[in-house]
């Protein structure tokens, strides 16, 4: 493997936790939390894994800004604001609608990193790539070096992340006996299922994969993945996903960021099985539809915990909150 340069962020390995309680509430043989809520830094949960080699990857093509997409919400920004700061690069961020009366946690915490906010203006999640486009091209005229990151980070190298860290589970597993596993992961941009199934790829670990759709079609959503997991076992130079047992589930409820009841039931649960604390916008929906699939899943499953901290937080300090 041709591993990139890496930016030590994050604390790891993230704890993997067996979930009796919770196991036994969902009727699963047994049930283990992957807890990537504690990366360590800052409060950006999956994507501190992404940012380790995103950023690490700016620095060595000389950039002194990055340019990272996103919404108000976007734990991405919040990270990426953070470790843009400790790395001594500027940060500015484009986001997807208007600038918001109530200013969501992550956006706030961005901010007093220094990360400057644009807004398109549009509440379209896509009009982020024409304004950072402009933006880039402005700012590189004016003899800046940017490092651009899409929605989500999702890109090979973000990837990478995320192909390193099936080894960190297989291991763990082995340390409780364990040889396979059925894995459930939360799906925004794919950048982070992406990577599993490329990592996985690379050791032969042929196990069930379920992903868990919060903002797009199934079937769009697995094309991405599957993109960006050949994309990034082509830069590590290891073996191509060729056939990965990876399984869809629409987990969008109402809407992408929209309150969903069976998500605010799955997230009480976990509160008061395990004291886990998950996010209306993605984690919530990925257990909800773990909770819908548990019938069928024999064996050891894995729940990657991807954070989301900041927004779960004001969920619960606001219960209106959408
Ligand atoms: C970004 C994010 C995801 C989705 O990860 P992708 O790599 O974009 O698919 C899941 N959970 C949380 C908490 C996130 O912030």
């Amino acid at each position: 493997m041709r591993l990139p340069e890496r930016l030590a962020l994050a604390a790891l390995p993230t704890p993997l936790q067996r979930a009796e309680r919770l196991s036994g509430k969902l009727g699963l043989d047994e049930l283990f939390i992957k807890r990537d809520d504690l990366t360590g830094f800052s409060l950006g949960g999956n994507k501190i894994r992404k940012l380790e080699f995103l950023l690490a990857d700016a620095l060595s093509q000389n950039a002194d800004t990055v340019l990272v997409m996103g919404g108000p919400r976007s734990n991405l920004c919040q990270a990426a604001a953070a470790a843009a700061r400790v790395t001594g690069l500027a940060c500015e961020l484009v986001l997807y609608g208007d600038r918001p009366i109530s200013i969501p946690t992550t956006l706030a915490l961005a901010e007093e990193s220094g990360a400057v906010s644009l807004f398109t203006g549009d509440a379209k999640r896509s009009s982020v790539e024409v304004l950072a486009k402009q933006r880039a091209a402005t700012l590189e005229s004016e003899g800046h070096r940017v490092y651009v990151i899409p929605r989500g980070g999702a890109t090979a190298v973000g990837a990478v992340g995320y192909h390193v860290a099936v080894a960190e589970v297989v291991t763990q597993l082995s340390e409780f006996g364990i040889e396979t596993a059925s894995v459930v992961v939360c799906v925004g941009s794919g950048g982070t299922l992406g990577g599993i199934v490329s990592g996985m790829a690379d050791l032969g670990t042929d196990w069930p994969i379920f992903g868990a759709s919060v903002s797009r079609k199934c079937d769009e959503a697995e094309s991405r993945i599957l993109g960006i997991a050949g994309q990034c076992a082509r830069l590590l130079g290891t073996s191509p996903p060729t056939n990965p047992r990876l399984k869809m589930i629409d987990a969008r409820g109402p809407g992408y960021g929209e309150t969903w009841l069976e998500a605010t039931t799955a997230s009480d649960i976990a509160r008061d099985t395990e004291g886990l604390i998950l996010d209306p916008v993605y984690t919530a929906k990925a257990l909800a539809t773990l909770g819908q699939i548990a019938a069928d899943l024999r064996g050891p499953v894995v729940f990657w915990h991807t954070g989301g901290i900041a927004t779960a937080l004001d969920a619960a300090a606001r219960r209106d909150f959408t």
